[in-house]
Formats: structure tokens, C-alpha cells, sequence
């Protein structure tokens, strides 16, 4: 980066708090799979926002709905509803083709707040006093998501939180099975764990704890915010499992870049909340719900689940069969993959990748997170296939 860049990189750096860091790219525009710095150097984008610019960037879809909604009518709160939220919610629950109750936020940590908020009410009746979640897994970083997130360097200078959290080995069914008891309220889960690495469970652990928690009537929360809306080909991951969990949490890719989150209460769970027990007043912007529709029905219009699984492989194989010293493998599925290490020089493949006009992500020390949109072509993702071997020999070199 250079010249304009670096200018508003030291100004990023003196004008705001430093958790982010000083970010090494500044980005002006996009289109597509494409995006571009403020000095002009376009980069074929393979993380898209964190898993969340599902249509890439400036999809006519969702230009359309968003300038629409928003010359229409912006915002309410909650006092009024407006078509777009109820047609959101019916969509959704649509797709999930259980009974089912929604609430939306405006973000993932927001989703994972309310699903605490109904656990705790539910456990509250029943003399259930805590919860359950996975080692090294990713809730959120708002108190109580954070209490559920099983990461200790984010989490731990945070304590105490306001609720007591047990935390298990992810993927141990054995261990689930010991942790949770009668007095559990709730086990909060992740279908595979994104932030940890992109690391997918045993086969069978999602089934197993859905039998856990019937066995033993604790809610089973599955955190979806990074696994859902066609990520792995299917538009949710637990529906790949066949498992039903009691609560269900959106965000990331449902906006397409506009900030909504969803808390999905099943059966009885969609009951807990009563008028008064929760609330937000950005959540459920008719601008973000227009956003989703556009990301829901362009998912479904062209296919995009097909799609997602078909470049998932291509992507996924193609990195597999790269053979480089550095390179150990790849996991996950569909669009939502990690390139595994050899060694901890995660962060010199993402600025390699950088330089030679790739976005991904250094994620753990050893796996670089690979999420780009859902629309991203067989031929961009032959480009990364085909540049990555030069990506890793100048990490090496
Ligand atoms: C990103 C993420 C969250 C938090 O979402 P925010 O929108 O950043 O608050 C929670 N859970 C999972 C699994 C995530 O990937």
C-alpha cells in the first residue's frame, strides 16, 4: 500500500481506539468478487467481510432493495411494524420448515444475547442454573456472549459474567454428556467453529448433543451466525445434520452486508419471551430486512446452494491437492474452508496472498480462513488455485 493508503491508515491509527490494530488494507469500492484499495490495487476477495457479503459486492439485487427500502421508509422502531420484517420472518421460517418464533437485532452478539436472555428465563422456571459451551468457541464479544465464548485470551480479563458457564472439549460427545445435567439450562453450539479455525466436529456430535439436551430438557442453542445462508451449501447447517435445535442464531451472510441478526425460538422455546422481556429499536430495520429478502431470494433464484457446492470443491480439493512444505491441508465445506499450516505463518500467507491481489484471512496462527461470497465463479477460484503455490513459496522465501 502506498501513498492515500498509508495517509489514512496513520489516521486511522491516531483517531481511534487501537483493538482493531491499524487494518493493512483501506478499501474504497467493489464489484463482485472484486475489490479495490484507495491507491486503485484490486484484490479478488476471498473472505468477503467475514463470511458475511454473501452476494459480493454491489449486487444489483441488493442495491435495488436497499435504495428502495431506504427511499421508502428507513426506520420505525418497534412501535409500528412494517411488510418487510413480517415477510423476512416468514421467509425464514419458511426455509426452516419447523414451528418457529423470530426476533430480529442488528448483529450476531445482539442474536446470541437474546437467546441467552430466553435460556436464562427458561432455566430461571425451572431451577436450571447454568450453561454449557464449547473450549475455543466463538459467541460474541457483548457480556454475555462473551460469557459463552470459550476463548480464554478474549474473554478471561473480562470476568466475572453474570452467568455460570461450564465448558467442554468441542467435538467430546462423552464429555457434553458429563457436563450436562438437569440443572443445565442450556448448551450453546456452534455446527462447526468458525473463529477456533474453521474446525468441523466429529461426525455425529451435533446429533448427540440434540440427544443430550432432549434427555436432559436443557435448550440446545445453535449458534449459526457464521455456518448459515448457503455457507456450506445447505442454507443452514443443522438442517445437513438433521438435527432441530430448540434455538437458532443468525447474522453474518443474512444481510449481505447490511448489520441484522436473528434469534429463532422452535416449538415451545419460541414461546419464552413475553410482550416486554426484550427488545431493540434498530432491530429489524425494514432497510436490513429488505437486505435479506434480496439475499434469500437471489440464493434461491440462482441456485446459489448448488453453487456454493460445487466452487466449495473445486476450492477446497484444489488446495488439497497443492503439495508445498508449508501446506498441510484444508478443511470445512462449501464456501467456508481453512487452509491448514504446518507452521504458525498464517499472518505472512495473508500478506503474501495481499500482495500478489488476494484477500483471505489469517485466522489461527496455522489456518487461514478462505469465505468468499456465495457467487464467487469457478474461474476466480481457479485464479487464487492457481497463484496459491506462489503465495506460500514467498512466505517461505
Ligand atoms: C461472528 C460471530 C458472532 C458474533 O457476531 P457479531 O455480529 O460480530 O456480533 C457470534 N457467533 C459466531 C459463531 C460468529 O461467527
Amino acid at each position: 500500500m502506498s501513498g492515500h493508503g498509508d495517509a489514512l491508515r496513520a489516521r486511522f491509527e491516531s483517531a481511534f481506539m487501537p483493538n482493531y490494530g491499524v487494518p493493512p488494507v483501506a478499501l474504497a469500492k467493489g464489484e463482485g468478487c472484486a475489490v479495490w484499495d484507495v491507491d486503485g490495487k484490486r484484490y479478488l476477495d476471498f473472505i468477503g467481510g467475514i463470511a458475511v457479503s454473501s452476494l459480493g459486492h454491489g449486487h444489483p439485487a441488493l442495491v435495488e432493495a436497499v435504495s428502495r427500502q431506504v427511499a421508502t421508509l428507513a426506520h420505525t422502531s418497534n412501535l409500528f411494524l412494517h411488510e418487510p420484517e413480517v415477510l423476512l420472518a416468514e421467509r425464514l421460517l419458511g426455509l426452516l420448515g419447523e414451528p418457529a418464533k423470530v426476533f430480529l437485532a442488528n448483529s450476531g452478539t445482539e442474536a446470541n444475547e437474546a437467546a441467552l436472555k430466553l435460556a436464562v428465563k427458561y432455566g430461571k422456571a425451572r431451577g436450571r442454573s447454568y450453561f454449557v459451551a464449547a473450549e475455543m468457541g466463538f459467541h460474541g464479544r457483548t457480556m454475555g456472549a462473551l460469557a459463552l465464548t470459550g476463548k480464554p485470551s478474549i474473554r478471561d480479563q473480562f470476568g466475572p459474567f453474570p452467568i455460570d458457564v461450564r465448558f467442554v472439549p468441542y467435538g467430546d460427545a462423552d464429555a457434553m454428556k458429563n457436563a450436562v445435567t438437569d440443572d443445565c439450562a442450556a448448551v450453546f453450539l456452534e455446527p462447526a467453529q468458525g473463529e477456533a479455525g474453521v474446525v468441523p466436529p466429529p461426525e455425529g456430535y451435533f446429533r448427540a448433543a440434540r440427544e443430550i439436551c432432549s434427555a436432559t430438557g436443557a435448550l440446545l442453542v445453535a449458534d449459526e451466525i457464521q455456518s448459515a445462508i448457503g455457507r456450506t451449501g445447505h442454507w443452514f447447517a443443522h438442517q445437513a445434520e438433521g438435527v432441530v435445535p430448540d434455538v437458532l442464531t443468525l447474522a453474518k451472510g443474512l444481510g449481505g452486508g447490511m448489520p441484522i441478526g436473528a434469534c429463532v425460538g422452535f416449538g415451545e422455546a419460541g414461546t419464552i419471551f413475553e410482550k416486554g422481556d426484550h427488545g431493540s429499536t434498530f432491530g429489524g430495520n425494514p432497510v436490513s430486512c429488505a437486505a435479506a429478502l434480496a439475499v434469500l431470494d437471489t440464493i434461491e433464484r440462482d441456485g446459489l446452494l448448488e453453487h456454493v457446492r460445487t466452487v466449495g470443491r473445486q476450492l477446497s480439493e484444489g488446495i488439497a491437492a497443492i503439495e508445498h512444505p508449508l501446506l498441510k491441508g484444508v478443511r470445512g465445506r462449501g464456501l467456508w474452508l481453512a487452509a491448514v499450516l504446518t507452521s504458525d505463518r498464517s499472518a505472512g500467507v495473508q500478506a503474501a496472498a495481499q500482495e500478489a491481489g488476494f484477500l483471505v484471512n489469517a485466522l489461527q496462527p496455522d489456518a487461514v480462513r478462505l469465505a468468499p461470497p456465495l457467487v464467487i465463479s469457478s474461474s476466480e477460484v481457479r485464479s487464487l488455485l492457481d497463484a496459491f503455490p506462489g503465495i506460500l513459496e514467498a512466505v517461505n522465501g
